[in-house]
């Protein structure tokens, strides 16, 4: 006997694919919205449907922007000399709530992982070596997790980065080890900017 709708069970088991959401939540979830008025799965529907067709990635800073450039990279007022790496565009957004950076980014979509075969051709890296070759950038701050993955890619980027003339900077401690900086709290991450570090070649 068929107990759920099949339309209600579709949902659920879209949902439940989901990072984070287990079949439960799913539930609870769907049932959420069948019971709102329809408008409102409507318009979730709608963002949902526009996803991919407007947004795209900043050729600058590998954002995802409904520009090209996005506005951060658009922006005359931020310092184009100084550029911040991060894995995931959460990780600028973490950032960019603190309100100190007042730099540009680099997203590398990533961790080098060789165990889930993502080397570096797999992340922005090549790209951000032809961003320093294109000039005017005076320091790059790695601002990649203090996860094992997280500092393996910074080391790399550190031996990559050597053979250019420009400022290496590393995010301060105070980011506890092991932590993804999108979860770090705002004061600590807006501190470990501010008192990020040098890294001697
Ligand atoms: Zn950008």
């Amino acid at each position: 006997m068929q107990t759920v709708p099949p339309a209600l069970e579709r949902l659920i088991r879209e949902l439940s694919r989901l990072p984070g959401i287990g079949p439960k939540t799913a539930t609870r979830l769907a049932l959420y919205l069948l019971r709102r008025p329809a408008a409102q799965a409507g318009s979730l529907a709608d963002c949902l449907s526009a996803l991919h067709g407007s947004i795209r990635l900043c050729s600058g800073c590998f954002a995802f922007s409904e520009t090209d450039p996005c506005p951060i990279c658009g922006d005359a007022r931020r310092n184009h000399g100084l550029v911040c790496v991060v894995e995931q565009p959460g990780d600028m957004m973490a950032i960019e709530k603190t309100g100190i950076f007042r730099g540009v980014y680099h997203i590398l979509h990533g961790v080098l992982s060789p165990m889930d075969g993502i080397g570096p051709e797999e992340l922005k890296i090549r790209e951000l070596c032809e961003r320093i070759e294109r000039g005017n950038l005076e320091e790059i701050l790695l601002a990649t997790s203090s996860t094992v993955p997280g500092e393996a890619t910074a080391s790399y980027l550190v031996e990559q980065l050597k053979k250019y003339d420009l400022s290496v900077t590393r995010l301060a401690c105070g980011i506890p080890m092991g932590m993804d900086i999108k979860y770090a709290d705002r004061h600590t991450l807006g501190h470990a900017i501010e008192t990020r570090r040098g890294i001697s070649g």
